[in-house]
């Protein structure tokens, strides 16, 4: 079995779904996770805020959109107008859910899980049909079936062990060894659907390669393979051939969007190959990632973007005491809220984190267990490993720095967005 990844990007418009067709024409034993089209899970993002200020109106507009988009790909498969009745069972569900649904703000996330999964439920439905209209017969798969994820929504982390009987048996009576699943989505133990985070589709391809015991996995993006540094932003960006798990890893939580940063451990348990391919030309090898590879040799420049600067103090300057950190870190991690940087002095502790909804009942949190916090928000984190002098005073002598860390080779700055 391999195990195929396409990403929103891919499957934007009714080209990017003929090329997947392309891409996996002569494959057997296959299995496909779909995110959801293009911008689509953004589109449900704005319902579910919609929602949450009880304007119902803007959210069904929203929804008259993202309806739109998919029929304009839908007419463009089949050549003309076309009725596909799973798929408007599933807009009708989301939309009776958005008229009826009484939102209550202790369920935030639940409700933003129920509506945000519908992005990949549609889009693997059109795709699924498409290729079986196209003559390759093929098998959905219901993801909140068949991944059964921890009690926890927005972020959740799949349970291998208790998703490994339910995936093989969705597998085992197909009467074809293709199938299509969605990314991002599974099912909480209570029955709910659940989120596994933005760009969540990664982690679960590794997962069901993991538990298929795959042969190999492979992202297909939009760009030729794993660079070392976003083009966007650093313009000299080179082509990375060959990356090793830990180095992923690494490169993965600087936020380096190559993959999720879930998405290797499941892999690397079973020495199972990624590669990341460009979508737009199979022959192109891509990036291969896996256990024996060298460490790389260019440098790589990691921007991470949306960040909060929290610095806390403990009133009574007692901050040496480990059992302070303790505190700290577990309010964060009951918070949601992920450290990207660690800076402490005798008295401080400064956090580099993530803009996270609960970032404010976080910090009353601490200041109610006795600590002094002060927060700066818009700020970006850049990481650059293996720096040279020349890079340094590129990229890293920039204005408005608050923090700066340097080990031999790597040296990481929090400043205020440019
Ligand atoms: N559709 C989800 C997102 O845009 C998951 C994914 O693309 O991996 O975040
Ligand atoms: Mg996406």
């Amino acid at each position: 079995m391999k195990v195929y990844k396409f990403g929103g990007a891919s499957v934007k418009n009714a080209d990017g779904v003929r090329n997947l067709r392309t891409i996996i024409d002569e494959e057997q034993d296959l299995f496909i996770i779909v995110s959801a089209m293009g911008k689509t899970t953004n589109a449900l993002e704005r319902v579910f805020t919609a929602l949450q200020r009880a304007d119902k109106a803007a959210a069904q507009a929203e929804i008259d959109q993202i309806r739109q988009n998919h029929a304009t790909i839908i007419e463009d498969l089949w050549h003309g107008p076309k009725h596909l009745e799973r798929v408007e069972a599933l807009f009708a569900d989301l939309e009776q859910f958005a008229a009826e649904g009484v939102y209550h703000p202790e369920e935030a996330e639940a409700w933003y899980d129920r509506i945000v999964a519908y992005g990949e439920l549609i889009s693997t439905t059109i795709i699924s049909e498409y290729l079986n209209k196209a003559g390759l017969r093929n098998c959905w798969i219901d993801m909140r079936q068949a991944l059964r994820t921890e009690q926890r929504h927005k972020d959740a982390e799949v349970d291998i062990e208790a998703s490994t009987p339910l995936l093989k048996e969705a597998v085992a009576h197909a009467d074809t060894s293709i199938f299509v699943g969605q990314g991002f989505i599974g099912g909480a133990p209570d029955g709910t659907t659940t989120t596994l985070g933005r760009e969540g589709s990664d982690y679960s391809a590794a997962v069901v390669a993991h538990i298929l015991d795959a042969e190999s996995m492979a992202v297909w993006k939009d760009v030729d393979g794993v660079l070392n540094a976003d083009p966007k932003i650093f313009p000299d960006a080179v082509q990375i051939v060959e990356l090793n798990y830990l180095d992923t890893i690494e490169l993965a939580y600087s936020g380096a969007q190559i993959i999720h940063p879930r998405t290797i451990k499941p892999l690397q348990n079973k020495n199972i190959p990624l590669y990341v391919r460009p979508f737009g030309d199979k022959r192109k090898p891509g990036t291969v990632i896996r256990g024996m590879s060298a460490k790389v040799d260019v440098p790589i420049l990691i921007l991470k973007k949306e960040q909060v600067l929290l610095t806390i103090r403990s009133r009574d300057f007692s901050f040496v005491l480990e059992e302070k950190f303790a505190t700290i870190f577990s309010l964060l991690e009951k918070f949601r809220i992920k450290a990207n940087l660690v800076h402490n002095s005798a008295v401080n502790l400064s956090l580099c984190v993530d803009k996270n909804w609960h970032i404010d009942e976080a910090i009353s949190a601490l200041r109610k267990a006795g600590f002094d916090v002060m927060k700066a928000e818009d700020m970006e984190l850049l990481t650059i490993r293996g720096y040279t002098d020349e890079l340094w005073k590129k990229y890293a002598r920039t204005p408005q720095v608050f923090i700066k860390q340097s080990t031999q080779s790597t040296v990481r700055i929090v400043r205020k967005r440019s």
